[in-house]
Parts: C-alpha cells; sequence; structure tokens
C-alpha cells in the first residue's frame, strides 16, 4: 500500500477526525511502508524542478515529487489545483498550483503519515484536490470486516434513533462523511437498497458493500447501484457504473412501493433522480402535515409528491403540485392515487416553476393565491463561484411565491446548496420579503434529518436548511 506523507504542521485536521487530504498538504508520496523515511531523513530531502531528488535519504526508496513543473497530471475540469487553508481554517483552491505527480492508482487504498510518520489513517486516493478520503483513522491497514461493521453501526444507530420501522421502511442508510464512509451514499427502500458511489475508491469497493448490505439490513434482498452521474466525470472506472449487484429482479422495478411514515411512495431507482427519492425531507414533510388542515396548497419543485402527500393527508382543502419534469408529475399522481384514491382535491401540473408564478398575476393582479406554499428547488449552486447568482436565484423565488401567498398564510422555502450556508440563505429570504413589503416571521429552522448526519469535525456535510415563514 503506498504511503503519503503530509508536510509538516498539516496533520492537524486528520487528528481531529476531519476525513480529507486536500493535495496541497502533501509532502511525499512513498511507494511502500518498508520504504518509509525515517523522520530525520526525511527532512533533508528535497526536490529540483525536474522531480528527482536533490539530496535522497539514505537507504531511503525515491519518493514522488509533490510539486513538479513537469508535472502534467490535472484535475478532471483541466486546471491544476491545490487547496490552501485559509484564515478561518477552511481550505480554499489555488488554482496555480499543482497536486501530486506520480500518485498512486485512483481509487486505491493509501495509508497516511504525518511528517513526523505518525500513522494518521487509511483512505482512498483519488485525483483532485481532495487527494485522499480517509476511511479509518489511526490505522495503517483497513480493519478487518471494515465494511461489515461500519455498515452495521450505521443501520444500529437508525434503529436506535426509531427510524426502521414498519410505518417507515424508507430510510438513508449511509451518509457519506456523516456515517465515515466518505463517498458512499446508500439510500432504503424497503427490500431494495440503492448505492451511489461519489468517488472511485468506493466503485470499487461496491461488491463489498452490497454482501455487507444484504447480511445486515434484515428487509434488503436486491441492491442497486447508480453512480453513472455521482463518480467523477473522467475517471478511468472499470465496471459498471449501473444495474443490480445483487437479486437482479426486472419485473419488480415498475412496483417498488416504499413506506414513509405510514404513506406509500413509488420509488423508480431506474428512471428516478438521484436513488430515486428525496429521503431527506421526511422530517419537514411530517411537520407541514401539522399545518395543512384546510389549506389551499401549493407545492413547487414537487418531484414525486412528498410534500404534497402530506398536506393531503393533513386534511388540505386543495393541492397543486408543480414540477417541470412530466416523469415526476406522473409519479405525483400515481402516490396521490395510491393513498387516497381518485382526489379531487388534488391537482398535477407540469411547469416551470416561474413560468408557473408569473402566471398567477395578471395585469399587476392576483388570480390566486395560496394559504401554504412549499418551495423545494433543486440545488442552485453546485460550487462556490456559481454562490451569488444562486442567492439571486433564490431572493427572486421566495419574491414570487410571497407575492402568491395569502395574509396569515405560510411559507416552506428550502435550499440544498451545500456552498449556500444558513446565513446567506436567510438573507436571500430576508430580501425577497423586503422586496415584496410583508410583514414575515420566521417560526421553524429547519435542516436534513437523523439519518443525514453531519460529521461535526466535517461541517462541510450540511447542505439542507429551510425556513418556515408566517406571512402577513
Ligand atoms: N420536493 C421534492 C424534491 C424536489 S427536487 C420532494 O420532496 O421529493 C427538485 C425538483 O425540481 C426536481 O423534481 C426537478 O424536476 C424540479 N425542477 C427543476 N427545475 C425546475 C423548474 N425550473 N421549474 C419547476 N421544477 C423544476
Amino acid at each position: 500500500m503506498t504511503t503519503i506523507r503530509l508536510k509538516r504542521h498539516k496533520e492537524e485536521s486528520l487528528l481531529r477526525f476531519h476525513p480529507w487530504v486536500f493535495s496541497g498538504a502533501i509532502d511525499a508520496i512513498l511507494p511502500s511502508p518498508t520504504q518509509a523515511i525515517p523522520p530525520t531523513q526525511a527532512t533533508t530531502a528535497t526536490w529540483d524542478a525536474g522531480g528527482s531528488p536533490a539530496s535522497a535519504p539514505q537507504g531511503a526508496a525515491p519518493t514522488a515529487p509533490v510539486s513538479s513543473p513537469t508535472d502534467p497530471r490535472r484535475i478532471s475540469d483541466g486546471s491544476r489545483v491545490q487547496t490552501r487553508t485559509s484564515a478561518d481554517g477552511r481550505p480554499t483552491v489555488d488554482r496555480r498550483s499543482t497536486i501530486p505527480s506520480q500518485g498512486p492508482e485512483e481509487g486505491s487504498l493509501v495509508r497516511v503519515v504525518a511528517h513526523d510518520g505518525t500513522v494518521l489513517g487509511v483512505g482512498h486516493w483519488q485525483v483532485g484536490s481532495i487527494a485522499v478520503r480517509i476511511l479509518a483513522f489511526r490505522t495503517d491497514t483497513l480493519p478487518d470486516n471494515f465494511w461489515h461493521t461500519r455498515i452495521a453501526e450505521a443501520y444500529h444507530m437508525r434503529e436506535r434513533l426509531g427510524l426502521i420501522r414498519p410505518d417507515n421502511d424508507t430510510f438513508r442508510l449511509i451518509h457519506g462523511e456523516g456515517d465515515f464512509l466518505p463517498g458512499l451514499v446508500v439510500d432504503v427502500y424497503a427490500d431494495t437498497a440503492v448505492v451511489q458511489a461519489h468517488s472511485v475508491g468506493m466503485h470499487y469497493a461496491r461488491h463489498d458493500v452490497a454482501q455487507a448490505l444484504c447480511d445486515i439490513v434484515p428487509q434488503v434482498r436486491r441492491v442497486y447501484y447508480k453512480s453513472d452521474d455521482t463518480l467523477p466525470f473522467k475517471a478511468p472506472v472499470t465496471g459498471d457504473k449501473l444495474g443490480y449487484l445483487i437479486g437482479a429482479d426486472a419485473d419488480n422495478d415498475a412496483d417498488c412501493w416504499a413506506t414513509e411514515n405510514g404513506l406509500l411512495f413509488r420509488i423508480d431507482w431506474l428512471r428516478g433522480q438521484k436513488t430515486g427519492f428525496f429521503i431527506d425531507q421526511r422530517e419537514n414533510r411530517a411537520l407541514l402535515r401539522r399545518y395543512a388542515e384546510g389549506k389551499d396548497v401549493l407545492n413547487m419543485f414537487c418531484y414525486t409528491g412528498g410534500f404534497s402527500v402530506y398536506a393531503l393527508q393533513g386534511g388540505a382543502r386543495s393541492v397543486t403540485s408543480v414540477d417541470v419534469s412530466a416523469k415526476a408529475v406522473e409519479l405525483v399522481e400515481h402516490n396521490v392515487r395510491r393513498n387516497f384514491g381518485e382526489c379531487p382535491r388534488h391537482t398535477a401540473v407540469a411547469a416551470d416553476a416561474f413560468d408557473f408564478l408569473n402566471a398567477q398575476m395578471v395585469h399587476d393582479q392576483m388570480v390566486h393565491q395560496y394559504d401554504l406554499i412549499i418551495l423545494d428547488p433543486p440545488a442552485f449552486a453546485k460550487h462556490r463561484d456559481a454562490v451569488p447568482n444562486a442567492l439571486r436565484g433564490y431572493r427572486r423565488l421566495n419574491a414570487k411565491a410571497l407575492e402568491c401567498i395569502r395574509p396569515g398564510g405560510i411559507l416552506f422555502t428550502f435550499s440544498c446548496s451545500q456552498a449556500v450556508d444558513k446565513e446567506a440563505f436567510r438573507l436571500a429570504v430576508f430580501s425577497a420579503a423586503a422586496q415584496v413589503g410583508r410583514r414575515v416571521r420566521i417560526l421553524h429552522q429547519l435542516h436534513q434529518p437523523q439519518d443525514h448526519p453531519i460529521n461535526i469535525y466535517h461541517p462541510e456535510g450540511e447542505y439542507l436548511k429551510g425556513l418556515v415563514l408566517y406571512v402577513e
């Protein structure tokens, strides 16, 4: 196993269980542990511009240079990157710098040591500004039964939290860094687990993961793998990125119904978005149900209609579900029928959100208003550069929705952009309220649920935020 030695003083975040090693923190790549350079000698090793050792320590194997001007290796978007730590301790990307030149195979296991040789952990090597994602800290090998142990820990945590019940067989079992398995997502729907790899290392571990899922989670009898959209764009992976790993059963695909808080949802992992369903809104939907009685509800960006079904169950007078995807709208109708039969209280519309909201106003007059509106758009900012535009988008969207709310109405508004923090989102909604001149009060501040835990040492895991507003 290759050893990655960090620059001096770059071990602190790993000692605090932050699971990422940034490429800029790497001092040397040592082909094997037996060839690790003793700390006293290592300090004398330097590299010339061509990447060969200017003064290699005696007896040490050649190590790969970390910053070589001749190094052509780049991250997938073609730029050269290195991360530095900014004043507030967060990593920032410096696109002028280089990353290690002769890294191990992407996806292979590497051990990480501090500059003085202290063992920090074992993880997956990847190409890019995040060079290693740590799987196990303070050990230099992956423990026996690693996959079974980690998946069992995640399962028992959810069991203890009361999330796995006959009336709730839908839950996220593995939430990447939040479950100490960086790069892996597993959602469970009734008897099926849907696995997504976000790193090449997790792609190569997929069969171990699938076996552990079947061994540990009693309800799982088949495992579907869906990583065509999530693996690094240019990663040279071998093996299928899509398909059943265990229990292929094409006949049943069309008819998987999963239960969330006693309500039934059809899950289509083959054709649906992400793993097929947005489990992360479960608790927020349950909260909405409490406010729905007698209300005219508008569910914008409804996808498969999670909020709509809860609103109908909560006694809404009418529910209008809107999504730009015709396929999603079809699924909402399916889900409503399955739970309530023919339901004249529900209308589904395939339309762009802004077009729909704009159409509520004709000649400066609102033609229709609602008592309760849900705004749950897709991530407006996928990276930091997109944040200013995203904030303008949130302001515009929320202003439009606020205009469509009757006095005394309620707005559930969300952002799932990881790059937009909750203060920035709140400010965007504040600007929207000020723009339309309504009196607005915050009733709840919402976030992701218990099965999407955030490792306290990895705040980047926090992504879903929401506000419930009382609008006068
Ligand atoms: N609230 C949903 C999840 C929403 S995901 C739930 O609880 O399951 C975001 C949805 O926004 C997707 O279904 C996507 O099709 C839809 N969408 C994306 N752009 C849109 C647009 N411009 N107008 C309307 N819907 C859009």
